[in-house]
């Protein structure tokens, strides 16, 4: 039986990015850049002040003195004219500083302002207060390099250095289905002996925020037909995630009609628990997924084996979420010869994590990933981990992680 990080890794080792398109900067929001962009334009485009204030030329201004007050410049105006010398104009932040001035003296600084006059401090530096053409990013500058990910802070210098669209990966298409005769559709009747197929949206809430386009299959019945004809379908889009079918019951067709579909196995059983009976496979260049159908195990295996495989056909280079150590506020007990995914509270007591279990540990316990921030992923060898033993854990979203820091 494949161990959990050997599967792992033979999963990212069997994804690549996807090709580039090219978005506009809004849409690109989220998503990895393909390729470096370059400035279009120099940033700031010409001299202007940082401040409001007077504009000067320094070399005038090594005593403290007096100037008439020639013209004032407003953000958006224009300032090409030589003005004469010996005269202070003022000028508010972004507005153009005018030709041969060099120097701007802030409002708070000006000792005195009376009927078209200033009257300056002394020792004003050349230079002060402008921002210079070009001093923040030159045109043809890389401003964006490949592999980057597409924040505010990126769209802003895009689009203030001229960009309106740039490459990036683009978002896979995950189609989903979920397998089994007992799966009623969610909003239709529940005949008993029947359960709500709840996969298939929260597959597609987890492909979601992941950055990803989910694509609903909807349910398979338990024959070779029904999947035979969904699995087809699945194989048309980037990745394709099934549910259920793969353990050892009787009517467990999903290995099976993904081999008749020409889906090369790589694993159909890992040494993981919750989450055992998870296979992966390849249709030339599609990943198929097939988890196993509980809705804890089916959740924990997307955390942990699909959306890095996601993460990195989008593009990103760190895929895995950021690894913790924390310390075990009680034993644990687990069975030999598999890792472990245990769901947990995390409390932070001065630099420590402080680690306690979520509650009951039973896959078939939906309200224990409820009230979970994290997962601690322990290793397969042991059978007992003390309180206050060092184990390794990550948050299970973004939103946990910022209640807990
Ligand atoms: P299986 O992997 O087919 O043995 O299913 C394991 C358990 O998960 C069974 O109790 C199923 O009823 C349940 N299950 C399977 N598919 C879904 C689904 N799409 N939504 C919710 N529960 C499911
Ligand atoms: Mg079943």
């Amino acid at each position: 039986m494949l161990a959990f990080d050997q599967a792992r890794k033979l999963i990212l080792d069997s994804v690549k990015p996807l090709d580039p398109i090219t978005l506009p900067l809004l849409e690109a929001l989220g998503m990895v850049a393909s390729e470096p962009v370059n400035a279009g334009l120099d940033l700031p485009p010409f001299d202007n002040s940082a401040m409001d204030g007077y504009a000067v030329r320094s070399d005038e201004c090594e005593l403290a003195g007096e100037k008439p007050v020639i013209a004032t410049l407003m953000a958006g105006d224009t300032a090409d004219r030589e003005l004469s010398k010996g005269t202070a104009v003022k000028i508010m932040t972004g507005a153009p500083v005018p030709p041969g001035f060099d120097a701007v003296v802030p409002f708070e600084e000006v000792l005195s302002e009376d009927a078209g006059k200033v009257f300056l401090p002394a020792a004003v530096k050349r230079n002060q207060h402008i921002r210079f053409l070009g001093e923040d990013i030159r045109s043809g500058d890389c401003i964006v390099e490949s592999g980057r990910i597409i924040r505010p802070a990126e769209i802003n210098i895009l689009a203030g250095s001229g960009i309106l669209s740039l490459y990036v990966h683009r978002k896979v298409r995950v189609a989903i289905l979920s397998t089994g005769d007992e799966l009623v559709e969610p909003g239709s009747a529940v005949p008993s002996g029947k359960i709500i197929n709840s996969n298939s949206p929260a597959l597609a809430a987890a492909v979601l925020e992941a950055g990803g386009e989910p694509v609903m299959l909807g349910i398979a019945a338990d024959t070779r037909e029904s999947l035979a004809e969904k699995i087809a379908t699945g194989l048309r889009y980037d990745v394709l995630v099934t549910t259920a079918g793969v353990s050892a019951g009787e009517k467990d067709l999903v290995r099976e009609m993904l081999a008749e579909a020409g889906v090369k196995p790589l694993f159909w059983k890992i040494g993981l628990k919750p989450g055992g009976p998870t296979a992966f496979g390849l249709k030339g260049y599609t990943p198929v997924f097939s988890l196993p159908g509980n809705p804890v195990s089916s959740m924990l295996t997307f955390e942990e084996l699909v959306r890095p495989a996601l993460l990195r056909m989008m593009g990103h280079t760190a895929v895995l979420r950021p690894h913790f150590k924390g310390i075990l506020a009680e034993d644990v007990h687990k069975k030999e010869g598999k890792a472990t995914l245990l769901r947990v509270k995390i409390c932070k007591e001065g630099d420590t994590f402080r680690i306690s279990s979520a509650g009951n540990q039973q896959t078939g316990i939906q309200r224990t990933l409820l009230h979970a921030d994290a997962v601690c992923l322990l290793p397969s060898e042991v059978t007992l981990l003390k309180k206050g033993e060092s184990v390794d854990f990550h948050f299970l979203h973004d939103s946990a992680m910022m209640m807990v820091l």
